[in-house]
């Protein structure tokens, strides 16, 4: 993978840093230990991965794709960082992705854009773009991505790879880089869905050092992937939403979920229609939400604890310094966020605003649960359009935004959910993604349907 990466990552740039010592080290650490005749430490161990560079690794820099922390090397693991140490998962390096993962295709990048490896003309989708972007160049066969509104589905989507967002609290975000705290999630991405399976179990499980943390056993998600890779469906019902798809799809994404949907049906599961109304709110709340929450994380990069700090010669005032290193350190679409969060959480403001926002994630949550009363699952595809072209979106947030309408809804509401591979689109040959999603904590559900369908 080391070689892989060097022969195509210069076009792909799926990678912000290359550990090769350290991957080189855990890996003989792994054959040392097997030669010695020790059992190995787990089912993945020796299988080397890529991590999201918004996941902090003692000793190796984490960036966040960001200028504010170029240059950091976190002194501690992130939780998920430890337990693939601990499973003996050499770490490839760091992935690119937007500047805090608030994005739609790593544009937002401070170090570039990485390329979708199905055409390099294109983006691979973001935020995690880095991440899925690895998987479909393999130069890694696994790799860990955040999701907060989307960011691990729409990258594997648009780059024919499985992602999942596990249940929220379902894997620390201890070491996660806060972005929007109660809907960032990280989960894993991988080729296969039972790779993805072996990944989520080494990675989830409750976490002391994380208050959201869920107390309560791992889904049996790689036991409901070897099921489902039995290829039966028989007693699953599925539920296609109504408001997910239709109008403004891309034609083939459209006709590439209605043969996904057929498959399902072929496989034994038994379709219904099911309507969620408020999802066509989804959007709108989540550009209070996660704006909210970001303007309030990201006050701590004040250029006194981390990373970049700006005219720091003693001429000037604190205020004065820490003001320039932000408006040096952060790039366009952050400081977007930062103002919209502000204004939002402003006094006068809050009810209008967060509060109604809030009131509508309570909604969603609701169409979620009546949904799950008559479904075990729903699906819809996972983004509206195949992946665009570099350059295409920058300039209208509102169009990067809508890359995220249909897989929002599960980060507002706490649930599971997972982008698989669902063919090419007749529109213009690229992968398009099949979305499963499933009730908080049922997470084995995804992998049994995923694995099945794929
Ligand atoms: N694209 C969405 C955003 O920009 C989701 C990002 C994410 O999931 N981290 O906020």
């Amino acid at each position: 993978h080391l070689d892989r990466i060097a022969e195509v990552d210069e076009s792909v740039h799926a990678f912000l840093h290359v550990d090769a010592e350290g991957a080189l080290a855990a890996a003989r650490a792994v054959d040392g230990a097997l030669d010695s005749g020790a059992a190995p430490v787990s089912s993945l161990a020796g299988v080397p991965l890529a991590l999201k560079d918004v996941l902090t690794t003692r000793g190796i820099p984490t960036t966040c794709g960001s200028r504010t922390l170029e240059g950091w090397i976190p002194p501690y693991d992130a939780t998920v960082t430890r337990r693939l140490r601990e499973a003996g998962l050499p770490i490839l390096g760091k992935t690119n992705m937007d500047e805090f993962a608030m994005g739609s295709s790593t544009e937002n990048s401070a170090f570039g854009p990485t390329r979708n490896p199905w055409d390099h003309s294109r983006v691979p989708g973001g935020s995690g773009g880095g991440s899925s972007a690895s998987l479909a160049a393999f130069e890694a066969p696994l790799a860990i991505g955040t999701d907060t509104g989307g960011s691990i589905r729409q990258p594997g989507a648009v780059t024919g790879t499985v992602g999942v967002k596990p249940t929220y609290g379902g894997v620390s975000r201890y070491g996660l880089v806060a972005f929007s705290s109660s809907l960032d999630q990280a989960g894993p991405c991988a080729r296969t869905v039972l790779d993805a399976a072996l990944l989520h179990e080494v990675i989830a499980g409750y976490d002391p050092m994380d208050s959201t943390s869920i107390n309560a056993a791992v889904p049996p998600v790689v036991a409901a992937a070897r099921e489902g890779l039995r290829g039966d469906l028989t007693g699953i019902k599925v539920g296609v939403v109504k408001e997910l798809g239709g109008e403004g799809y891309q034609a083939g994404v459209q006709r590439s979920f209605e043969a996904a949907v057929e498959q399902l049906r072929a496989l034994g599961a038994e379709v219904v229609e099911v309507s969620c109304p408020n999802f066509g709110y989804a959007l709108p709340a989540y550009y209070l939400i996660a704006p909210s929450e970001c303007s309030s994380n990201l006050a701590r990069f004040d250029a006194m604890r981390y990373g970049l700090r700006v005219s720091d010669d003693g001429s000037r005032s604190a205020e004065e310094v820490m003001s320039l290193t932000r408006e040096a350190g952060f790039g366009p679409e952050v400081k977007r966020r930062i103002m919209l969060g502000t204004y939002a959480l402003s006094s006068g403001y809050y009810d209008a605003y967060y509060g109604s926002a809030q009131k509508v994630r309570t909604l969603i949550r609701r169409d979620f649960d009546a949904a799950f009363e008559r479904v075990d699952v729903l699906v819809s595809p996972t983004t509206p359009t195949t992946a665009f072209k570099i350059g295409e979106r920058v300039d209208d947030p509102l169009a990067m935004y809508l890359s995220d309408i249909c897989s929002i809804p599960s980060n507002l509401a706490g649930n599971a959910a997972m982008s698989v591979p669902s063919g090419l689109s007749d529109s213009d040959g690229l992968p398009v993604g099949l979305q499963i999603m499933a009730p908080a904590l049922a997470d084995d559900r995804l992998y049994r349907v995923g694995a099945a369908y794929e």
